[in-house]
């Protein structure tokens, strides 16, 4: 998700004086892209995804409004919000641009400060709908994802091991006497004990689409796509010995630690399987690691030996 960097728009138009003025009015508050056709737009659109889309409809190669259509009809490209700027001004057109999807119908002959003032709006609603899905998607204390968020990517992700016949695993983690801790020292310190936590979970489970997440309280889950069982033990492992390597320091000058207990399952799930069973597995193998002692990481006995690849 995009926050920080410099707000981008992609602006498609066939006519190089068209593109000159365009330029001249956004560049300096935004960074500017250009295309002069259809394809270009598309292809640029896909690699460098945009903020924001200001599309003339009358191109050379490609009708502006199949550029939409195809920009609508791409998971990649279907959320850049697009602003037809365009010399057809009948109300049809105008019609047809905004049922194909286009937030905005600007038509030429424009006025610069209305196009500025037109393009601001919807920047703003942009960064504003990124900070609601940000908070949305995350849990305030230690940044991780939250449940919701974590319950939509398992659903992706499961749905996609199915199809492409790959592993997926997860990490059920619950911090050990975790109520003890915070008898001794203190909610506000537990609080920072599960920031530090989470710390770890983010070190340790680094692949690109490993997913740490805050699931409740004091118990999060790591999510391991095309990840099988040896790998994610090796993950559990580390977290379980990062847990307790860390030294968390009250506001008195006394080192605290933890510990973790860890419940691992992976699965090449098949399309009978169900993801309650395999989150269940996990909670089984979790609650397995805790009556053996906690501290520790239980995987159980895989349930297929394919699924250890
Ligand atoms: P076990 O080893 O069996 O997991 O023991 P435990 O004490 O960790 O387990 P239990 O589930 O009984 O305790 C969880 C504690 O987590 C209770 C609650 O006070 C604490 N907790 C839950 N959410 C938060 C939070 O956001 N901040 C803090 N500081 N504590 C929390
Ligand atoms: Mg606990
Ligand atoms: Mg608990």
């Amino acid at each position: 998700m995009k926050t920080d960097s410099k707000f981008t728009i992609l602006i498609v138009d066939d006519e190089k004086a068209n593109l000159t003025v365009l330029n001249r009015i956004l560049y300096g508050e935004y960074e500017i892209v250009m295309a002069k056709n259809g394809e270009l737009a598309l292809s640029l659109a896909m690699e460098g995804k945009p903020d924001l889309i200001l599309l003339d409809i009358m191109l050379p190669d490609i009708n502006g409004f199949d550029v939409l259509t195809r920009l609508k009809g791409e998971p990649e490209t279907k959320k850049i919000p697009v602003i037809c700027i365009t010399g057809l001004d009948s109300e049809y057109d105008e019609e047809k641009g905004f049922l194909l999807g286009a937030v905005d119908y600007i038509k030429k002959p424009f006025k610069s400060a209305i196009v500025k003032a037109r393009v601001h709006n919807h920047a703003e609603i942009v960064r504003q709908m990124r900070i609601i899905e940000k908070y949305s998607l995350t849990d305030p204390l230690t940044d991780l994802s939250n449940r919701r968020n974590f319950n939509d990517r398992l659903d992706t992700e499961w749905r996609r091991a199915v199809r492409e016949h790959v592993p997926l695993s997860f990490l059920m983690m619950d911090l050990d006497k975790f109520k003890s801790y915070n008898d001794a020292y203190g909610h506000p310190q537990g609080d920072i004990l599960l920031k530090a936590a989470a710390g770890v979970f983010m070190t340790m489970a680094r692949r690109p689409a490993d997913l740490p997440a805050r699931l409740g309280g004091e118990e999060f889950g790591v999510l391991m796509p095309e990840t099988g069982a040896e790998g994610a033990l090796m993950v559990a492992e580390h977290i379980r010995a990062g847990i307790e390597a860390l030294r968390v320091p009250t506001a008195d000058g006394e080192v605290t630690t933890a510990t973790i207990s860890i419940g691992v399952v992976s699965a090449v799930p098949g399309k009978t399987d169900s993801i309650e069973d395999f989150i269940s597995r996990a909670d089984e193998n979790l609650y397995a690691a805790k009556t053996a002692g906690r501290n520790r990481v239980y995987a159980g006995i895989p349930a297929d030996p394919k699924d250890s690849q």
